[in-house]
């Protein structure tokens, strides 16, 4: 590994940079990295470069037994894994098990199974007669260096639905963890080397934005990126001038839209969760509702009866349900977004303040009615404690306002009418619709996961994520290895004839036509039977 932890207490050398473990239940600082140097990036990238040639010419099946190796090393180590995330970002252990260690075990031993099938060659069948005489197929190969730039919010699951994927493909990682969750990011690589990964294949990198930012300008062959919209700006702007290309996962502005036949006591219930799990700060948190006019009293005052009974502490607690946030500047976006919309008229149900008894990072878990989209709060990503609920006409109302964003992550449909919720989820502009649930969908190892527009481009998660990771090559061979081409050399008024009766034979609206082009000798005939050719 390219990074080593330091204890607190160990002298270092004044030069040295380190990324800090911080707590945010109690800002304290819970353990130091060694970031890593610039200076070192020659030997990394050609250390990464080496291990991917050995590890791409090994048989698939060795690869995947290597996965199902790292499968057994996340499960040997759950625990630790739970008390880390749970650590450095303050979430509850039950969405560290759920969110974190159960989606990463998942995707592992998934992809250990399905890869074989997803990763085999693919025959290309040729439509065109004229192209009978030829076979095809194509092939999936490894990229090469693929570099992995994940956020704090889900600090294992993110990054290990990106790695598994990348290296069962035969490519090798250099895996950047947030700087906020640098603790994290070092376990990811003891699991590597418990599971028994040749040396260099994965490299974690410690370090903030300017790391992420020298490792793209040092060429690696794809950069899978997630998080914010800012940075996956400053990325795509990078990765264009060097031609890299890149898979975008940014943020999002979930909506929710509930109808009149709804069964109000579940969609509040998922409404509570998906808007505030993660203490609001998931790119598929809900962060827009939308419901009908007929229902919203009641389905605001369920909102606001289940925010109250939630318990907000620290990560600590078992009981606990909503942390800390983590920073205080994330805290103050959301303050800022909550004061705007207020002036504009919106009115907070419940929450909205902070919780200084518990210390600097948490925030009450706030429900917000009144709203529109003049809002900041119902335009730009709040990433926190925040559901804000518009009353609509009707149906058609929510999917005007839910498509009236520049993201298009995810989104939801709540109604007792199965049919019509799919019909109305076709039409809403978002990488996933759920019918009748939140979110929950990321956890589904076979569905794609990723947005148009300000969300991003590309795909991670099932066979379209693992696609992301390979080259497709096509390998075409001709049965008829004898014979010239027709189209090659030897051009003359005859055979632009022959090609024109060719075009004919094959696409003249009438039968008729296509068999006399095909029957002239001088003409489609002409063509397969050239005998000028140089
Ligand atoms: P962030 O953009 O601040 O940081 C993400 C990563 O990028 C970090 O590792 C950071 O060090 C690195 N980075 C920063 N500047 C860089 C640069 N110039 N070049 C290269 N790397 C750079 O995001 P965050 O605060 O860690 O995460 C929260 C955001 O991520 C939210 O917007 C959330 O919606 C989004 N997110 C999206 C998804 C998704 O799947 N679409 C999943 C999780 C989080």
């Amino acid at each position: 590994m390219a990074v080593t932890p330091h204890s607190l207490s160990m002298p270092v050398a004044p030069e040295t940079s380190f990324v800090d473990s911080i707590d945010p239940a109690t800002n304290e600082v819970l353990a130091r990295f060694q970031a890593t140097r610039t200076s070192d990036f020659p030997g990394i990238f050609q250390r990464a470069r080496q291990a991917q040639k050995e590890w791409a010419a090994r048989l698939l099946a060795q690869r995947c037994a290597a996965l199902f190796r790292l499968r057994d090393a996340i499960y040997s180590r759950r625990d630790d894994i739970a008390d880390a995330i749970s650590r450095e970002t303050g979430k509850p252990r039950v969405e560290a098990i759920f969110a974190e260690v159960l989606l990463a075990l998942d995707t592992t031993h998934f992809l250990a199974r399905q890869a074989p099938r997803w990763l085999r060659a693919e025959r290309v069948p040729h439509h065109n007669l004229a192209l009978k005489a030829k076979s095809g197929w194509t092939e999936f190969h490894p990229h090469g260096v693929v570099a992995i730039i994940s956020p704090w919010n889900y600090p294992f699951s993110i990054p290990v639905a990106q790695l598994v994927p990348a290296l069962v493909t035969g490519n090798a990682v250099l895996l950047k963890p947030s700087e906020l969750t640098p603790g994290t990011g070092l376990l990811i690589g003891e699991l590597v080397e418990q599971a028994k990964f040749p040396p260099g294949l994965v490299q974690i990198l410690q370090g903030a934005g300017e790391l992420g930012a020298a490792i793209i300008n040092a060429g690696p062959d794809k950069v899978f990126f997630t998080g914010s919209v800012a940075t996956g700006r400053r990325i795509a702007e990078a990765c264009g001038r060097k031609l890299i290309p890149s898979v975008l996962e940014l943020g999002g502005k979930d909506a929710m839209i509930v109808l009149a036949d709804a069964n109000l006591e579940i969609a509040s219930s998922a409404a509570v969760w998906g808007g505030f799990t993660n203490c609001g700060q998931a790119c598929l948190s809900v962060e827009r509702i939308y419901v009908e006019q007929t229902v919203a009293e009641r389905f605001i005052n369920l909102c606001v009866e289940k925010t109250r009974k939630l318990r907000v502490g620290p990560a600590s607690d078992p009981d606990v349900e909503i942390g800390p946030m983590i920073r205080l500047r994330q805290l103050e976006i959301v303050e800022e977004q909550l004061h705007e919309a207020v002036d504009r008229g919106a009115e907070i149900l419940t929450g909205g303040n902070r919780r200084p008894d518990l210390g600097s990072n948490y925030f009450q878990p706030t429900v917000v009615t009144r709203v529109n989209h003049s809002m900041q709060l119902m335009r730009d990503e709040t990433f926190g404690p925040v559901i804000a609920i518009q009353t609509v006409a009707s149906a058609d109302e929510a999917v005007a306002l839910a498509n009236d964003s520049p993201f298009g992550l995810g989104a939801s449909v709540w109604t007792g009418d199965s049919r019509r919720g799919a019909e109305i989820a076709s039409r809403i502009r978002a990488g996933s619709v759920m019918v009748n649930d939140v979110a929950s969908y990321y956890g589904i190892c076979e569905a794609p996961h990723g947005g148009p527009g300000a969300s991003g481009w590309g795909h991670t998660h099932s066979r379209l994520g693992l696609l992301e990771m390979v080259q497709v090559k096509y390998i075409d061979v001709d049965r008829l290895p004898g014979i010239a081409k027709s189209w090659w050399f030897g051009y003359t008024a005859e055979l632009a004839a022959a090609a024109g009766s060719l075009v004919e034979s094959l696409f003249a609206p009438s039968w008729k036509n296509r068999f006399s082009a095909l029957a002239n000798k001088r003409g489609a005939r002409g063509v397969i039977f050239r005998r000028d050719r140089i």
